[in-house]
């Protein structure tokens, strides 16, 4: 008999409602591996607020390290006002995410809007718009355009004060964004959105005329394009007809809060931010919840943790190739769902109230059946 392959993860949890919500990810996951026949070696370290009182650093050496020796990173959240009177470069966000962004070249950010049609109320949404519920998956570019590009700084010019940024992307940027992209639209509904403002900026002609090069090798794919002011407004409109849009850097940032915005239930919302590297087969990727710390639910024991659950479903289906297996742990949070289960947050008048614990223990049951 073939022994069971092996996954190493690097499990940060960090700070605030981090550790809570991760111990029921990890308890999902467990369970999933006994289910689906695979193995995890899980590897805690500590980040965030969290190092910075054990070690004086929000991303310590040894935190690096493991990460380095995984194949995965399945984040928690970091930050709290503790340490917010902290300089700036030694912000826990700032001081931890973006240097592990930057040193695994993370350069995609998907971000699902998942509005389930149980859930569908708490969308600010009328209700004929998202009855039945949607999923609209955002992939940005994540380490190119105007955040990154040179020149940019502040100058006097002429005795005014002058500010400059520059947007830059290289077509090899766009093509691995690209690829990505319509790779993942074959895991789904196979259609793209490509946003961009081909109108006006010089970059969104390279992005555009890259989509439509690299589209002639996924012709069972739908591409279409559509200017960004026009995408904000469509999500409004109709975001039922979506499914994965993919747009650069900037575009992106606001896109996929206007979505996120779009489900009513930050607590349910996980991300991935996917690398250029390979770790061994594996596509080394970051997981985690959209939301942050949420320090003022922190410690209660109240916080949803399915944000974190589904974190996990994504390092499996992205990194690990492992789609059943995501699959099961995505229908065990719609069974949860549909059962009446609710954190508070998500909570309404006629169903049941439960702990994160609670929430998570029922998911677990729920990927059996
Ligand atoms: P937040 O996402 O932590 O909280 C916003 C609101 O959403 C709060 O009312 C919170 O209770 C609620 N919320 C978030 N996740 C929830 C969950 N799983 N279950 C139930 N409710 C949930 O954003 P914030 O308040 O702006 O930031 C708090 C701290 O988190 C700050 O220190 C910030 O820097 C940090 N932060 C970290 C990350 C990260 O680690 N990636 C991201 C954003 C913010």
């Amino acid at each position: 008999m073939d022994m069971p392959v092996t996954y190493k993860i690097a499990v940060l949890a960090g700070d605030g409602i981090g550790p809570e919500v991760m111990a029921e990810a990890i308890g999902v996951l467990q369970r999933c591996a006994e289910l689906d026949q695979f193995r995890v070696e899980l590897s805690e370290s500590l980040v965030g607020g969290a190092a910075v009182e054990a070690t004086g650093k929000a991303l310590p050496e040894d935190t690096l390290s493991n990460c380095e020796a995984s194949d995965a990173i399945l984040f928690g959240s970091v930050g709290g006002p503790k340490w917010e009177k902290l300089p700036p470069n030694e912000q826990p966000e700032r001081a931890a995410l973006l240097p592990l962004r930057k040193h695994f070249n993370l350069f995609a950010n998907l971000r699902p809007a998942l509005c389930l049609p149980e859930l569908s109320a708490a969308s600010p949404l009328r209700s004929d718009l998202v009855q039945g519920g949607f999923e609209i998956l955002c992939i940005r570019e994540l380490t190119g355009g105007l955040y990154f590009g040179q020149p940019k700084g502040t100058r006097i010019e002429r005795g005014e004060t002058v500010a400059v940024d520059t947007m830059v992307y290289r077509k090899s940027e766009v093509e691995r964004i690209a690829h990505l992209a319509f790779q993942i639209a074959r895991l789904r509904k196979r259609k793209i959105v490509s946003v961009d403002k081909a109108n006006v900026l010089e970059n969104s002609l390279l992005w555009r005329a890259v989509l439509k090069e690299v589209a002639l090798a996924y012709t069972d794919v739908e591409l279409t394009h559509m200017l960004v002011d026009n995408a904000a407004m469509q999500f409004i409109r109709a975001p039922k007809t979506f499914d994965v849009v993919v747009t650069e850097n900037l575009f992106g940032d606001i896109l996929s809060d206007e979505l996120a915005m779009l489900t009513g239930s930050i607590g349910m919302l996980p991300s991935a931010s996917l690398g250029t590297g390979q770790h061994g087969n594996y596509r080394f990727g970051l997981y985690e919840p959209s939301g942050g710390s949420a320090p003022d639910i922190a410690g209660k024991g109240i916080a949803n943790p399915i944000a974190q659950i589904l974190s996990v479903a994504m390092m499996l289906r992205y990194s690990f190739s492992l789609n059943d297996a995501a699959a099961r742990i995505e229908s065990a949070v719609r069974k949860t769902i549909a059962k009446g289960l609710r954190t508070k947050d998500i909570w309404s008048e006629g169903t049941v109230l439960v702990s994160t614990k609670e929430m998570g223990l029922e998911i677990r049951a729920n990927l059996d059946h």
